[in-house]
């Protein structure tokens, strides 16, 4: 048995050459870096990898991580820039004892002394995008997406991933939840994992991926969790502080069974099994989720040129 699930509709390439891989029997974290590389250098995807989103002095900063759910190898990199895969960094800086996690400059130093491949992530239409911001300040925050990707291989090892520019306009040096092992990601083999999108600031205060690892550790099925996760996170802070940012959530179980819930009116993700062939869902805030061909032919025109 393989399973694999991914946040958003932008992730379909990517799982399907990932699906490919494990028919073949490959390796659980080598069929997520094929899936995540692919959003990570499509220009299309203008939330993740080249042609990301700029921050506020125009410079596309990317956030990046890995976890390795059977040995817990846990590594990320924060605020990186002018290399094509951040999320390649983050799963070599994982198989290190210490050190697994790098920001900015140190994370730049050690992907060039280890060759990882140059590349300014800038886009003239990121470019652009970033030139109008600056006029209008509304357009600022709007359409951040991660791809975040769970994997579970033949083999029983889960493995989690995640890739982001963030914070469209974000402060020079802004993380959010992504890179952050618990909030964006997290894997354990004995149990299951998940990842999150959506505001990084919300996100992390509920440590939500790991949350949901958590409570399909109690006996939860991994759409329970998701379900439980998010809505104990959105009541949580609508109580304390009266809204929440888009919280949503995906999960796989050791198992094999899927989940997905989010508390914004659409969300769309990928699955592909031995079972099942590659294919996107969207979730509504109800929890209903469907295969909704037209919504996501609309979703794919409406956010992503090619
Ligand atoms: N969670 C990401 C961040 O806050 C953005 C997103 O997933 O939409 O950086």
């Amino acid at each position: 048995m393989w399973v694999i699930t991914a946040t958003w509709c932008m992730a379909l390439d990517g799982v399907r050459k990932a699906a490919e891989m494990l028919k073949d029997g490959a390796d659980g974290a080598d069929a997520l870096e094929t899936l995540i590389t692919d959003v990570e250098s499509n220009p299309g995807f203008t939330s993740v990898g080249y042609g990301g989103l700029p921050d506020r002095d125009g410079n596309v900063r990317l956030d990046a991580g890995f976890m390795d759910g059977t040995t817990l190898n846990t590594g990320a990199v924060m605020s990186i820039s002018g290399f094509a895969s951040p999320f390649r960094i983050a799963r070599s800086l994982s198989s290190s004892e210490l050190n697994n996690v790098l920001t900015g400059s140190g994370a730049e130093a050690y992907a060039a002394e280890h060759g990882f491949e140059q590349k300014d992530m800038r886009t003239e239409l990121s470019i652009s995008r970033w030139k109008q911001a600056v006029q209008q300040t509304h357009q600022a925050y709007r359409g951040h997406d991660t791809v975040g990707a769970l994997v579970l291989d033949e083999a029983g090892n889960i493995y989690a991933g995640t890739s982001t520019s963030g914070l469209f306009m974000k402060l020079p040096g802004r993380v959010g939840d992504s890179p952050l092992a618990g909030s964006g990601f997290y894997a354990d083999s004995l149990v299951g994992a998940a990842a999150a999108t959506g505001l990084g600031e919300d996100l992390m205060k509920g440590c939500i991926s790991y949350e949901t690892v958590r409570l399909m550790k109690e006996g939860h099925s991994a759409q329970e969790a998701c379900e439980l996760a998010v809505k104990a996170l959105d009541s949580r802070l609508k109580k304390a502080r009266g809204k929440a940012g888009d919280l949503s959530v995906i999960a796989v179980s050791k198992n094999g069974d899927c989940g997905a819930f989010s508390n914004i009116s659409e969300f769309s993700f990928v699955t592909a099994s031995d079972t099942k062939d590659p294919c996107v869902y969207l979730v509504k805030e109800n929890g209903n989720i469907s295969a909704d061909t037209a919504w996501i032919r609309a979703y794919m025109e409406r956010h992503h040129q090619f």
